[in-house]
This record gives structure tokens, C-alpha cells and sequence, in this order.
């Protein structure tokens, strides 16, 4: 499901991160979990009255490990309004938060502006309202031209839920992620690593022609295209480039428009730069393309520039496994979109990859399997219990999915898991794809 996105904007401090880890609650932040990573707490699936939505803190949001929030007043305003201004293109609802205690500043009245031109709600909640005195000074606000402040108190969990409220009743159906029946690419990376240039090398191929159809598309952005005889649309990320030209800098905060380009996506390009390697908001992006459930290709670009020699390919294929072992099921294609060179590969291996996801393992061979599986390296006991996979089945899912009965699913230790699923890549490769494995519980015939 393609669940609605809720986007937090606001200057520093004024209590976003409070008011995310107060919606989020329990709920998981979508985080790439990996030593070595800062986590990353600004997406997070949250659920109220029966709606689930992402929340959004924009506040770090930066696509750039050189972008971290600027320093200077000049730039940090020039960082909240690109925020705002990509709020109000991908998000389906805005909250924009200001701080009771310090009143209207010059940069909420900025802020403001560009909120105003927003063509889906915008919410003016006004934050640190935690008495009487101070709900009544949120009237303050009126002044920014937007609707009625909302006093909420993020810290004492004040005014929050009544704000949910308010949000969920105009906030978008979730769509349900039908498999498109044209593959849709999306584009996407930190900024100067090639993304535009890819998509123009792609452009270029001599199989590529662009589709002359209209409308197809679901977003201006796409570019739609014939392949080989197969239809294709490419999601383009570095166009809000063009798109953001009147904020300066804003690809840099293009994470947010990256996240949802993923959601539309079935299949993710991650592009890396060669020279620079993998840093660790190339490890958040492959973090939501994991969360998201959707498929990926890892894109080595500007492979030109890197001096080669016989164990250059594989050095580098190592490292990058390593630093990206929870997406190791992705295919990595090394190119240049300057040369062209494996360009097409790209291509290929992404369509190799959405493949996968409809792929269907027959059950008699994926209990076959199993059995030889277990026969090599059965499952550890704990006590007197031991594991006994009973039954595999690969059921419908968005992702390629398994449900194993077992006497106990309580005895699956996750090397285990992890074991079965090398089991099954090893048959059947899934490239590419994330793979769900479900244990559940039955009881065995001899106990029955
Ligand atoms: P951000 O920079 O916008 O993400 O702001 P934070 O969430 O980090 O909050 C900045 C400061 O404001 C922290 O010290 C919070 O504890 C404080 N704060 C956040 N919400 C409230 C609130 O509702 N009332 C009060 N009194 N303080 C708050
Ligand atoms: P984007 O921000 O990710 O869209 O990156 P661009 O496509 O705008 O490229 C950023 C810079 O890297 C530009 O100066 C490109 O010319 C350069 N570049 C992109 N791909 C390659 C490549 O494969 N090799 C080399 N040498 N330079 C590249």
C-alpha cells in the first residue's frame, strides 16, 4: 500500500522531532539499521484511528552528507523553505510548526509565504502550548494567513490527538500498490552522482525511444519510453533541479521527493558515486527502498573516472556489499553515463529484477527444498525442542512471499531464517527482490 505522507516543516527547535517521535510512538522509524549509520529518525509509519500514514520530520532531511543543517541564518532559511516548498509538492498533508514561547519571526512569516501557495492542507500548529496562558497566545499566529493555529503541546502529548483528527479527516485514501503493468524506474541518489546524466544515457541508447503517448504518466516529472518493444517509465528525481530553480540548493533536500519516488517506483536505481563510495545517506536511501518493500539495482556510476586495475571490480563489489549487506540481494552494474558504458545493463537488470517479483516457486520443488535444506543443515534445538518445518508455500504478496508451517514458530532462530531464504535465492535468485518469509504455527500429523 502506498500509505499518505504527513510532512513536518518548521524552523529549528521549535519541537519537530518532539512532536515525530509523539505520532510515530511505538511505531517503528524506517531506518537503514546498519553499523556504522546515524539513525535516521525523520521517516516513520504511525497509525491513528485506523489510518496508517508516514510522518516526515523535514528537519534533517538532506540528501547530501555535505548539506547537514547549515549553519548561517542566510542558509538555514534557505534550507526550511526548499523543506517547505518539497512538502508542498510530495506530501499529502503539511504541518507547519511554530513555537508559542518565541512568537512570529521573521523566517515563520517566510516560511508562511510559500505554504500559502500549497494546494493541499496545511495545518499551522502552534507548539509548546502546555498552559492556559499560552494556548490563548497562539492567536499570535493568525498572522501568518493561514488557517486557524492549532495549539498542541508536542512534549505533554497536548492538542495532538484533536490535531490527528483534523489531518486524517482530508488526508488521502491509501492506494493500494497494484503492480503497474508498465515497470516503473525510478532514478534515484544523492545529488551530483549522476542521476540526470544517467537518465539522458538512457535516453540515448539506440533501444530507448520516448514514448510519444501522453498521459500515461502518472507525474510531470515521468518520462515515459519504449524499449526494446517494452514500455517503461522512468522516475526522475534530479528533475526538481528544474523543477526548484526559484529555492536555491533545494536538490540537496530532495530526500522526501527520492522517498516518494520510491513508493511509485517498482524498481529503485540506486546511484552511487565511484569515486566517492558509499556514505551513509546512500545507506538511508537503500533503507527506504528496503522498507518500501521495493525492488533495486545498485548503479556504480562515473566508473570512468576510477583507475582500474585486475582486482579493482571485485575490491570494490566487496566494499560495497559490505556497507549495503542488508540490500545483498541487489544486483551492481558498474557504468558511465558519460561514456555509455553499460548503460543498457541497467535497463536489463532492472526489468530482470521486477521479474522476480512475479515470479512463483512451485510448492512440490519449494518443499523439495526445503527437505534437502533441512537435511543439510537441520535446525538447532533449544531444550527438547526442535524446529520441524512441516509445509512451504509461496503465497500473493507485494514482495516475494513464503509461509513455512511449523510445530513452533517460536524455535525459529533468524539464522535460520536467513539460512532457508539463502536456500531459496540459491534456487531461484529472486534478484534484486526482498523476500518475506512468514512462520506459522501447525500442528504435525503424529500430534494431532
Ligand atoms: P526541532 O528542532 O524542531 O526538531 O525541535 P525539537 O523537537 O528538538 O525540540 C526543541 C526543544 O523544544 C527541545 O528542548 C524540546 O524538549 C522542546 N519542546 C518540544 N515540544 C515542546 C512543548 O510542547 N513544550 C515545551 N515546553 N517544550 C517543547
Ligand atoms: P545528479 O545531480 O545526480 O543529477 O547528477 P548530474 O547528472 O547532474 O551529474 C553531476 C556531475 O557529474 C556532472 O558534472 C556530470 O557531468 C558528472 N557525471 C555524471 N555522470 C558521469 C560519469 O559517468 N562520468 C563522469 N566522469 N562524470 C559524470
Amino acid at each position: 500500500m502506498t500509505k499518505p505522507i504527513i510532512a513536518l516543516v518548521g524552523r529549528p527547535n521549535v519541537g519537530k522531532s518532539t512532536l515525530f517521535n509523539r505520532l510515530i510512538g511505538e511505531k517503528r522509524a524506517i531506518v537503514a539499521d546498519t553499523a556504522g549509520t546515524t539513525r535516521d529518525r525523520l521517516y516513520g509509519e504511525a497509525d491513528f484511528a485506523g489510518r496508517e500514514f508516514i510522518v516526515v520530520d523535514t528537519g534533517g532531511l538532506a540528501l547530501d552528507d555535505q548539506a547537514d543543517l547549515p549553519g548561517t541564518p542566510a542558509a538555514m532559511l534557505a534550507g526550511v523553505r526548499a523543506q517547505a516548498q518539497i512538502a508542498i509538492d510530495e506530501a499529502d498533508a503539511v504541518v507547519f510548526l511554530v513555537d508559542v514561547e518565541q512568537g512570529v519571526t521573521p523566517n515563520d512569516a517566510e516560511i508562511a509565504k510559500i505554504l500559502r501557495q500549497a494546494t493541499k492542507p496545511v495545518y499551522l500548529v502552534v507548539n509548546k502550548a502546555d498552559n492556559d496562558t499560552r494556548r490563548q497566545d497562539a492567536v499570535e499566529f493568525f498572522q501568518l494567513g493561514l488557517d486557524e493555529p492549532i495549539a498542541i503541546s508536542a512534549l505533554h502529548g497536548v492538542g495532538t490527538g484533536d490535531l490527528l483528527d483534523k489531518i486524517i479527516e482530508h488526508l488521502p485514501e491509501e492506494t493500494p500498490t497494484e503492480p503497474s503493468v508498465i515497470p516503473h524506474l525510478a532514478i534515484v541518489g544523492r545529488p551530483n552522482v549522476g542521476k540526470s546524466s544517467l537518465l539522458n544515457a538512457i535516453l540515448g541508447e539506440e533501444r530507448a525511444m520516448v514514448s510519444d503517448i501522453p498521459g500515461t504518466t502518472r507525474d510531470a516529472l515521468d518520462t515515459e519510453l519504449v524499449w526494446d518493444d517494452q514500455r517503461i517509465v522512468l522516475i526522475d528525481t534530479a528533475g526538481l533541479k528544474k523543477r526548484g530553480q526559484i529555492i536555491p540548493g533545494i536538490e540537496k533536500y530532495s530526500s522526501l521527493r527520492a522517498f516518494r519516488a520510491i513508493q511509485r517506483a517498482d524498481v529503485a536505481l540506486l546511484v552511487i558515486d565511484a569515486q566517492a563510495g558509499v556514505l551513509a545517506q546512500d545507506q538511508h536511501v537503500a533503507g527506504y527502498i528496503l522498507a518500501e518493500g521495493k525492488g533495486v539495482v545498485i548503479v556504480i556510476n562515473k566508473w570512468d573516472l576510477i583507475e582500474k586495475d585486475e582486482h579493482t571490480l571485485d575490491a570494490f563489489t566487496d566494499r560495497i556489499r559490505q556497507q549495503l549487506d542488508f540490500i545483498a540481494y541487489a544486483p551492481v552494474v558498474f557504468v558511465s553515463a558519460k561514456t555509455h558504458q553499460r548503460v543498457k545493463q541497467v535497463i536489463e537488470r532492472a526489468l530482470i529484477v521486477r521479474e522476480s517479483f512475479h515470479f512463483r516457486a512451485p510448492t512440490s520443488e519449494l518443499n523439495q527444498l526445503v527437505r534437502d535444506a533441512v537435511a543439510k543443515h537441520a535446525p538447532s534445538t533449544k531444550g527438547k525442542h526442535v524446529l520441524k518445518l512441516l509445509y512451504a508455500t509461496q503465497v500473493e504478496g507485494t514482495l516475494p512471499t513464503f509461509v513455512f508451517f511449523v510445530n513452533d514458530k517460536r524455535l525459529v532462530h533468524f539464522t535460520y531464517e536467513r539460512f532457508l531464504e539463502n536456500q531459496i535465492r540459491a534456487r531461484w535468485g529472486f534478484e534484486g527482490a526482498p523476500l518475506k518469509l512468514i512462520f506459522r504455527n501447525r500442528r504435525s500429523n503424529a500430534e494431532e
